[in-house]
């Protein structure tokens, strides 16, 4: 076994690699970006070297500086974790040039695999049953159109070089095909600098099935059964699980034959991932399952095949890249009971899932379950990287239990001033049809106005508030406001005061003492948790200033610091409320920017390319009323 090991990665997964390595007696070496130098994964790490500036492009994607923080941090060996360069054969081939040990598959597997286009051609060959599609080298539009239209509507056009449910658009019918593959196309360009599509064949209500695979140098190769991703949104992965509910053992048989299969193709030495889509509109069918892609890393949610397998993945990574045979066969490979992961992210579902940046003065995560967490209380959370923060994972005996437990923990957790997708994860969870395992890709979206709605505060949790206020004003702080007392018929009149919550007002029983609550004193502001949201109580209103309406001025500005991906309009255009007019890219997603009202284009200020800060004004709308 090599004695060192690099992680080219940060955050949670850096974290969790070295957990294995510090376990089995490896030396661990991290690196950093400027924006990192005091992160979590760097403060643990045996040694660490910085590689570069902030913007991932020139720290956490830089090959050349990667290769020399390998050899300055006298590692032996390399793990690119996942996301960056993870499926980078060029990477990949850079450190075994370097002399050191890569802990991932082949350059040319990942290469093939890399590639939907390449992968689904491979698969073909292989005889494993692919999603109905369309690929190849000619990409004009109007090749591109007739093949869809052979299809049949609706089609998904997709990155050939995609990850991350990046640059796929649905198209409905012909007349919205130019524009969903120029959109597709600048998506790709820039997120992976390769604008090459391909389409398939949309799956109507999906499910994501998908097999985690391992193979070795000496021609083993196994499955540990399958993992559901199917609870979505916007193609991203939210809540997965293992093993799939409503899964029979005929189907299972199928699609982990299958995903061998893929895997033999390439001979595929690590851990990987074979992904399916699957009609189960009747149920899942062993007829009705297709390959969509392979992922040739770790996945982010290895932990739920952990939990159900008892075997460390990332142990095996190691063991694998050292040479070693697999640990176990498949036939000592078992299933035991059910896991469920939540991907904790530091964002505002009620505004559009907008990341929250910032320094996480406030930090605690649930207790009694697996928490994968990238940060810790009084870390940095900044706009450079993805807003995952950590991953909750529960396990039981029952698929009922495990959920259960999940939600409870989604709904423990507290953080401030970063806000959280917490509430909405734990409400996905409580929803009788998740329950009852009727999913599929829609789900979310189907539910969104309910599952991202704003939190509100429990009336005990206002009480509480309002007992805890009135009693920090006998120290000089402002008291609460005696409203209109309540009377009720055939009740006794109970004291209510008038607080705002979140800058809302809000009339509040005072009939108890403070209750004991994580109380939070930021100035004359209360922060109470309840169900996985912040609530933050005042005795008096908010400052106006802060509280403009959005747009009240017809300013546009951008949400977060990124670049400008697009600009729909130009100045005196004519434009509705709710029209795109520009695209700011952060966080890795793009963030459409609409004109508050009806109006005109007063003033544009930005082109495409252009970094953005937090707040600056891009556009200016006049209304016409005006
Ligand atoms: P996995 O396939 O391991 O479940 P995902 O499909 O969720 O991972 O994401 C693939 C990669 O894209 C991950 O390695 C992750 O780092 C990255 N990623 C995660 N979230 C986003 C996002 N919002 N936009 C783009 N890429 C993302
Ligand atoms: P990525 O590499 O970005 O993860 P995938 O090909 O894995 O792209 O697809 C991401 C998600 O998009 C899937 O999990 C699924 O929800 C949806 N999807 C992909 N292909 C199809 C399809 N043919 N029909 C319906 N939904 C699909
Ligand atoms: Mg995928």
């Amino acid at each position: 076994m090599f004695r060192s090991v690099l992680v080219a990665n940060r955050g949670e997964i850096a974290r969790r690699i070295f957990r294995t390595a510090r376990r089995m007696g490896i030396e661990t070496v991290a690196v950093c970006s400027d924006a990192d130098l005091e992160a979590a994964h760097v403060r643990e790490a045996d040694r660490a070297v910085r590689i570069g500036p902030a913007p991932a492009a020139e720290s956490y994607l830089s090959i050349p500086d990667l290769i020399a923080a390998a050899v300055e941090g006298g590692a032996e060996a390399v793990h690119p974790g996942y996301g960056f360069l993870s499926e980078n054969a060029a990477f990949a081939e850079a450190v075994q040039a370097a002399g050191l040990i890569w802990i991932g598959p082949s350059p040319d597997a990942i290469r093939v695999m890399g590639l939907k286009d390449s992968a689904r051609e491979r698969m073909i060959a292989a005889g494993v049953p692919v999603t109905p599609g369309w690929q190849g080298d000619d990409g004009a539009e109007t090749t591109l159109l007739a093949a869809a239209r052979e299809l049949g509507w609706p089609v998904l056009i997709k990155a050939a070089a995609g990850g991350g449910g990046r640059g796929i658009r649905r198209v409905d019918d012909a007349a919205d095909f130019a524009a969903a593959l120029a959109a597709c196309r600048r998506e790709a360009l820039g997120a992976f600098g390769d604008d090459r599509v391909l389409l398939e064949r949309c799956i109507e209500a999906p499910r994501h099935i998908e097999v985690q695979v391992f193979g070795d140098s000496q021609g083993g190769l196994v499955h540990l059964f399958e993992r559901d991703c199917t609870l979505q949104r916007r193609r991203q992965k939210v809540i997965e699980e293992a093993p799939a509910p409503g899964m029979t053992a005929e189907v299972r048989e199928a699609v982990c034959a299958a995903a061998l299969a893929a895997a033999r193709a390439v001979d595929y030495v690590g851990a990987g991932t074979v992904e399916f889509i699957a009609d189960a509109r009747d149920g899942l069918r062993a007829d009705r399952i297709w390959f969509m892609e392979m992922n040739t890393r770790l996945q982010v949610e290895h932990p739920v095949t952990e939990a159900v397998t008892g075997v460390d993945l990332v142990e095996w990574q190691f063991r694998v890249a050292a040479g070693e045979p697999l640990p176990l066969s498949q036939d000592r490979i078992a299933l035991n009971g059910w896991a469920l992961e939540a991907r904790l992210c530091a964002e505002v579902p009620e505004r559009g899932f907008l990341p929250s940046t910032g320094r996480l003065e406030h930090l605690f995560l649930p207790e009694g379950l697996r928490v994968d967490s990238g940060v810790e209380a009084g870390d940095e959370v900044g706009p450079h990287y993805d807003s995952l923060i950590a991953k909750l994972i529960a396990w039981a005996p029952t698929r009922e239990g495990a959920t259960e437990a999940l939600a409870e923990a989604c709904g423990a957790v507290e953080t401030w001033p970063i806000r959280t997708n917490a509430a909405f994860l734990a409400r996905c969870l409580d929803d009788p049809d998740f329950l009852a395992g009727r999913i599929d890709t829609g789900f979310i979206g189907d539910r969104l106005d309910r599952l991202a709605a704003a939190p509100e505060p429990s009336a005990d949790l206002a009480a509480a508030a309002a007992a805890a206020l009135s009693a920090l004003s006998s120290d000089g702080a402002s008291a609460p406001s005696h409203d209109l007392a309540g009377f009720r018929l055939n009740a006794p009149p109970r004291e209510q005061v008038r607080i705002w919550c979140d800058g809302q007002p809000l009339l509040a029983a005072l009939d108890g003492g403070p209750e004991e609550a994580d109380l939070l004193d930021a100035g004359e502001t209360l922060i109470l948790f309840e169900g996985g949201s912040a609530f933050a109580f005042s005795a008096t209103p908010p400052d106006p200033e802060g509280g403009a309406a959005a747009g009240g001025d017809g300013a546009v500005s951008a949400p977060l610091p990124g670049k400008v991906a697009a600009v729909s309009v130009s100045e005196g255009a004519r434009v509705l409320r709710g029209d795109i007019l520009l695209v700011v890219e952060a966080m890795k997603m793009e963030h459409g920017l609409a004109a508050p009202f009806d109006g005109v284009v007063e003033v544009l200020s930005a082109s495409v390319g252009d970094q953005v800060r937090e707040g600056e004004v891009l556009a200016r709308v006049r209304s016409e009323a005006s």
